[in-house]
């Protein structure tokens, strides 16, 4: 038996998503005429009370463009130093945006209100103008943790006294929500822009949607052009999207009871030093012998996991992750 919990991006299309692919209404999307794409743009827009969305191949894109939206050259935005924008972006926030980043060390990917406001920068000729804060919900490298509403609230309130855009990376949004029990319609409220990702644990093949108001939008459609992303009959990948939202947002409660289970049984491991705390799809742990060792060992088994740090590995649960493959792991797990 073979089981991936390298990333939740190695999800397969399931033949109801191919389907729906197939079945797509497509256009020139340069035009405004993809049928699926807008479909796809307005249902997660109205997911999540915001007026627009644009469809892009990556949430790298997604970012990036609303961090260009929401800055100009020579501003600065704050965000968690295990931010993926700042870390995995392959540092596009200097290259797209001339945007400076002053880096916060939040517990777990979490940053408070408390520690924003001393990031600040006062109005001076000296200092790069402070105009972003960027939060991630979940948090990847804080191992799938998640914001509470009223966390956010809070920082969307510091955000609006002090003239600051605020955007939400959430690659793993409906993680959190599945979570927290939140609504995504109570998101739009807080957040100038959000990135929802469909090809994480929702199980699209590509895409990442960038949802704001309107002309945000508008911009944001012009700077996705700029840099290539002007697709033409992409609603082939945006019907499987919106597939993704209709069909498979409910069944992330599987993964994370599934992420339960190997985390418990990771905690019973004599070569396991410590599990993080589990709240969503992903768990980090760390392994007494070194990490790149102990994948070896998993692999042996048919176990694929990433080393995130020397001794710390990451499973990712996702929706091509069954029942049957979770008792194995149980089993090898508890044998090594
Ligand atoms: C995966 C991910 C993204 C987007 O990555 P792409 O591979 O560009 O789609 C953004 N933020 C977080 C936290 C992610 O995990």
């Amino acid at each position: 038996m073979t089981v991936d919990l390298r990333s939740d991006t190695v999800t397969k299309p399931t033949p109801g998503m191919l389907e729906a692919m197939f079945s797509a209404k497509v256009g020139d999307d340069v035009f405004g005429e993809d049928e699926a794409i807008n479909e796809l743009e307005q249902k997660a827009a109205a997911m999540f009370g915001m007026e627009a969305g644009l469809f892009c191949p990556s949430g790298t894109m997604t970012n990036q463009l609303a961090i260009k939206c929401f800055t100009q050259p020579l501003d600065e935005l704050i965000c968690d130093h295990t931010a993926h924008v700042y870390r995995y972006e392959g540092g596009g926030i200097a290259f797209n945006s001339a945007v400076s980043t002053r880096l916060l060390n939040g517990y777990r990917g979490i940053i408070t209100p408390e520690m924003i406001e001393p990031e600040i920068n006062a109005e001076n000729i000296h200092y790069p103008h402070t105009s972003l804060v960027v939060l991630e919900n979940t948090s990847n490298r804080g191992g799938g943790s998640c914001y509470t509403l009223d966390q956010i609230k809070a920082i969307a309130q510091l955000c609006k006294s002090k003239g600051l855009k605020f955007h939400l990376d959430g690659a793993r949004i409906f993680n959190a929500l599945a979570y927290t029990g939140d609504s995504a319609a109570e998101y739009g409220k807080y957040f100038d822009g959000i990135s929802v990702c469909l090809s994480k644990g929702l199980g699209a093949p590509v895409g990442s949607v960038l949802l704001a108001d309107a002309p945000t939008i508008k911009y944001a459609r012009r700077v996705r052009k700029v840099l290539g992303g002007g697709m033409r009959q992409a609603g082939f990948l945006a019907a499987a999207g919106s597939y993704a939202l209709d069909h498979h947002v409910e069944r992330l409660k599987i993964d994370h009871a599934h992420a339960q289970i190997l985390a418990d049984q990771l905690n019973q491991c004599s070569w396991v030093s410590n599990v993080l705390p589990v709240e969503t799809n992903i768990i980090l742990f760390d392994t007494v012998e070194p990490a790149a060792a102990v994948s070896e060992k998993l692999a042996e088994h048919g176990i694929k996991a990433m080393p995130t740090d020397k001794h710390r590995i990451r499973f990712v649960l996702h929706l091509d992750v069954h029942p049957e493959q979770v008792e194995y792991m149980v089993k090898v797990l508890g044998a090594m």
